[in-house]
């Protein structure tokens, strides 16, 4: 093998540029050449590619977002994007394709290992939701992110003696959500996977400021509903002064945390590592700091596990 590729792909992340540098040096030292594939799989089929040099991820270790850009591409899903896009790669002269992005990346990634293409996936999305890894990169960002924004909202809440809703990311998952409202130390965390009765939360806030209690911070992941909903809700049954702060794409952006660096360039070297093992239809991961790899098709059949311990845990120490 002498030539591999890398692309981003479906939502961005913070760290994806430390994966890809990662990448990029890691094949490089190995003595590959590497091409960027720009735009994901929409650049892919439209022939985006251009060779990335050493220099070429310099300085981007510390930055959001990702220097390749990334799109959704409908016409990827079907056997005929999916056919163009190796035909560009085998224009290229690209042997082997590094896939950073979530799910639905993988999902593309899979079919073109299923279709003889060696294809290896990294695991970056802020809503920790793929299976086969304890952490996603990005995850811990956007956990910090929240952390920063709610601690804020505390304060202002504690001033004004408010009950504050916060809806964070997380698509379908709670991780975000349960991990900041745990860091956090809200009153009440909703997440799709536990499915909490509004009636109980407000009777609970009802207890809680009948005992003096001046104000409360309710943690609502996305994936359970909207945030302005829910505050508006609990507005007209508790009569308590109630603010919504959905904060949106700010959990996307900024400079990814050490966790993430650090996470980012041993599963992005790692990925490299098992194509020139020879291994395809892969996608690394860590587990109990471990790097680790599983089939693209066994990752995608589980759920995502969900931490019911540190739930139950917010709710013994939000009492
Ligand atoms: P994420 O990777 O963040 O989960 P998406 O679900 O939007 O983001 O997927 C990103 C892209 O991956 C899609 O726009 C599409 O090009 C590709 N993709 C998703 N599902 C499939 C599929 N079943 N087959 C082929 N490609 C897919």
């Amino acid at each position: 093998m002498k030539r591999i590729g890398v692309l981003t792909s479906g939502g961005d992340a913070p760290g994806m540029n430390a994966a890809i540098r990662a990448v990029v040096r890691k094949a490089i030292y190995h003595n590959l050449e590497v091409y960027g594939i720009y735009y994901g799989y929409q650049g892919l089929i439209n022939g985006e590619i251009e060779k990335l040099e050493l220099g070429s991820v310099g300085d981007i270790i510390h930055r959001g977002g990702t220097m390749l850009y990334t799109a959704r591409c409908e016409e990827f899903k079907t056997p005929e994007g999916q056919q163009k896009g190796i035909e560009q790669l085998k224009k290229f002269g690209i042997e082997a394709l590094v896939v950073i992005g979530g799910d639905g990346s993988f999902r593309g990634a899979e079919k073109l290992a299923e279709q003889g293409f060696p294809t290896i996936g990294v695991p970056g999305t802020i809503d920790n939701d793929i299976p086969g890894t304890d952490f996603t990169i990005g995850f811990d960002t956007a956990l910090n992110t929240v952390i920063n924004a709610v601690d804020k909202i505390r304060d202002t809440a504690t001033s004004h003696e408010r009950t504050y809703v916060v809806e964070v990311m997380g698509r379908d998952a709670g991780d975000l959500a349960l991990w900041a409202g745990l860091a956090d130390g809200a009153e009440t965390i909703l997440v799709p996977e536990v499915d909490e009765n509004m009636e109980e939360i407000i009777k609970r806030l009802k207890r809680g400021h009948a005992r003096g209690k001046k104000h409360s911070i309710i943690v609502v992941a996305e994936g359970v509903g909207s945030g302005v909903d829910i505050g508006r809700q609990i507005q007209e049954e508790t009569d308590l002064e109630t603010r919504v702060t959905v904060l949106g794409h700010v959990q996307r952006g900024g400079s990814p945390t050490g966790r993430d660096r650090v996470l980012a360039s041993r599963l992005g070297a790692k990925a490299v590592e098992l194509l020139l093992a020879g291994e395809a239809g892969q996608v690394v991961g860590i587990e109990n700091n471990q790097i680790v790899y599983h089939s693209i098709e066994e990752a995608l059949a589980k759920k995502p596990p969900f931490q019911q311990d540190m739930y139950q845990l917010s709710k013994e120490l939000s009492i």
